[in-house]
C-alpha cells in the first residue's frame, strides 16, 4: 500500500510529470553523436589484418558503434586474424583518447559476405581478390556461382583449392588469362 501511494501520483499526473521535467538541451545528444562519428572515423582507418586494402568497416565487421562500446563480428570464427582485429581496434581507439570505449564481439548473427560494402567490394577487386557475388548466400557456399577473375573479368574460372593464402580465402584460377587468384569465401 505504501508503494502504491508513492508511485500513483507520477503515473496518474502525466501533465504534472512533464511540467517538472527540466528541458534537456540538444547539446548532450549532439556531443554523443560527435563521439560516435569520431569513433566511426577511427574504425574506418583500421585495416583488415589479412587484406590491408580494405578496412574492417568495408568488410562489415563493425556492427554497431556507441559512445561507450563498439560491437564487432569477426569474418570467420577460426580466423587467426580475429584477435589481431580486436588488438588493432583497441590500439586505434586508445591512440585517439577512446580508451574507455569497450569492444564487444558478437557471433550471432554470423558474419556474412553480404555485409561487405560496395566500396569494400571495389577495393577487394582492385587488390586482386574476387569479391563474393552480392546476395550469394547459400548458393555461393556450394560454389554454384563461378568467381569473376579480378584481373580480366572473365567468369570462366575454376576453384583449385578450398584453402587459399588464408583460411578465409579459396584459391581459384582464371581459364581465360590462366592467372590464379584468391576468392573471398562466402559465408
Ligand atoms: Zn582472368
Amino acid at each position: 500500500m505504501v508503494i502504491e501511494d508513492r508511485t500513483s501520483p507520477r503515473h496518474t499526473g502525466g501533465q504534472t510529470h512533464s511540467s517538472v521535467t527540466p528541458w534537456v538541451p540538444d547539446r548532450a545528444a549532439r556531443v554523443r553523436n560527435d563521439e560516435v562519428s569520431a569513433i566511426e572515423e577511427i574504425l574506418s582507418h583500421v585495416p583488415d589484418p589479412e587484406i590491408p586494402a580494405v578496412s574492417i568497416v568495408d568488410l562489415g565487421i563493425v556492427r554497431a558503434v556507441h559512445a561507450d562500446r563498439v560491437v564487432i563480428t569477426p569474418t570467420y570464427t577460426g580466423c587467426p586474424a580475429t584477435l589481431a582485429i580486436e588488438q588493432m581496434i583497441r590500439a586505434a581507439l586508445d591512440a585517439h583518447g577512446f580508451s574507455g570505449v569497450a569492444i564487444e564481439t558478437t557471433l550471432a548473427p554470423p558474419w556474412s559476405t553480404d555485409w561487405i560494402s560496395d566500396e569494400g567490394r571495389e577495393k577487394l577487386r582492385a587488390y586482386g581478390i574476387a569479391p563474393p557475388p552480392k546476395g550469394a548466400g547459400a548458393a555461393a557456399l556450394k560454389n554454384a556461382q563461378a568467381a569473376e577473375c579480378p584481373r580480366c573479368g572473365a567468369s570462366n574460372t575454376e576453384e583449385i583449392s578450398r584453402f587459399g593464402s588464408t583460411p578465409c580465402k579459396a584459391l581459384w584460377r582464371c581459364k581465360a588469362c590462366a592467372e590464379p587468384f584468391d576468392r573471398f569465401k562466402c559465408h
